[in-house]
């Protein structure tokens, strides 16, 4: 694996070798029948196993009660924008969003298409550095539903704690999903692109309770209806069959690491490597308060933009790959997310250490 670098794409984000190497064998030959994993039928009882697998796996690990159905959509995260509103407001009622950066506000744009919707918290005039605490905002009580974002990918916040809500409790979980430990029976509706902690780009994992599931209007296309996935076990037509089949194998590679409490550890310790050097000068600086600091994304500055265009050359130079920040706020970021290794994490700490000592302010 020589020519592998350390990769800190925000996503799609780095995967584990072993899945990579696992994969590509299967693609060209799935369990000795001589055909490839993408070439073969859905309805095979090999795919099915497969599908089977990556499910139990992940109610396994999350432990997901028996009340809620896993579905296997496509369109990305962002159709889920339009689909939780669309099967979970009805004509004329209302729901509840924070706004804490971007992905929460292309939701409510979304949203707002389908019913009255009320941001009761954003911290958009502070570039979105923070979550909201619970005693910073109140629900109205017409609210049929309460939608957060757990992790913002862009500005590097996350909740430590979820919001706590007698509401139907929806959350984008696409870069924080099997990073810690969560109770899934506080929420009514859990969802994420599978992109950034879970396998490639293609599929996108909507944890349902059941009797939400008959919520739906009935003039809603089929196939953006929850329940028609539902129903059918997410077969209703061809699913995203190469995805399912990654978030398989990156869900055993998981259990084999210990399973998320062993994660959420290493997850941690990672970015505490990180926010330490952060902390220790006054060269770089977090973009996010620290009572609201992702384990996952950590965005950065440095004294300046000329700086930073450098930093970023030269990391890319020693092995240290996507760390430019994202284009609504500059800078640095360094996605740290499951699959990324902990060596990985070290070599930039080092890095930035010098790089800082050769080029002073
Ligand atoms: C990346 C991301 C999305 C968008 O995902 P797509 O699959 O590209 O639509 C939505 N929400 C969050 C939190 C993300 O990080």
């Amino acid at each position: 694996m020589v020519d592998r670098v350390y990769n800190f794409s925000p996503g799609p984000g780095t995967l584990p070798v072993e899945v990579l190497q696992q994969a590509s064998k299967d693609v060209l030959n799935f369990k000795e029948t001589g055909i490839g994993l993408i070439e073969m039928s859905h309805r095979s009882k090999e795919f099915m196993a497969v599908a089977d697998t990556t499910e139990s796996m992940l109610r396994e690990l999350m432990e997901i009660p028996d009340n809620y159905k896993v579905l296997f959509l496509q369109g990305g995260a962002s159709s889920q924008f339009f689909m939780i509103p669309m099967n979970l407001l009805g004509d004329g009622k209302k729901a509840t969003y924070l706004n804490t950066g971007t992905w929460s506000k292309k939701a409510i744009k979304e949203a707002r298409l389908f019913g009255d919707i009320e941001v009761a918290f954003s911290s958009e005039e502070q570039t979105f550095n923070r979550v909201p605490t619970q005693d910073e905002y109140s629900v109205d009580s017409a609210s049929e539903y309460l939608y957060f974002v757990s992790n913002n990918t862009i500005y590097g916040t996350q909740f430590s704690s979820f919001p706590e809500t007698d509401k139907v409790l929806i959350s984008d979980m696409s870069s924080d999903i099997l990073s810690r430990k969560i109770d899934v029976s506080k929420f009514g509706l859990i969802f994420a692109g599978a992109q950034k902690n879970m396998g490639p780009a293609g599929v996108t994992i909507v944890i349902i309770r059941e009797d939400l599931l008959d919520k739906t209007p009935k003039n809603t296309p089929t196939m953006l209806t929850y329940k028609t996935h539902a129903d059918k076990g997410s077969m209703f037509n061809t699913p995203p069959c190469f995805p399912i089949y990654v978030v398989g194998e990156v869900l055993k590679w998981l259990k084999k690491k210990g399973g998320i409490e062993a994660i959420e550890q290493i997850n941690i310790e990672k970015a505490g490597l990180l926010y330490d050097c952060i902390d220790g000068t006054e060269y770089y600086r977090g973009h996010a308060e620290k009572a609201s600091r992702s384990l996952m994304n950590i965005s950065f500055n440095l004294p300046n933009a000329d700086l930073e265009a450098k930093f970023i050359a030269e990391a890319t130079e020693v092995g240290l790959n996507g760390l430019k920040g994202h284009r609504s706020i500059g800078g640095c970021r360094a996605s740290i997310y499951n699959a990324f290794p902990r060596e990985g994490v070290v070599k930039l700490v080092e890095f930035m250490k010098k790089f800082e000592a050769d080029n002073p302010a």
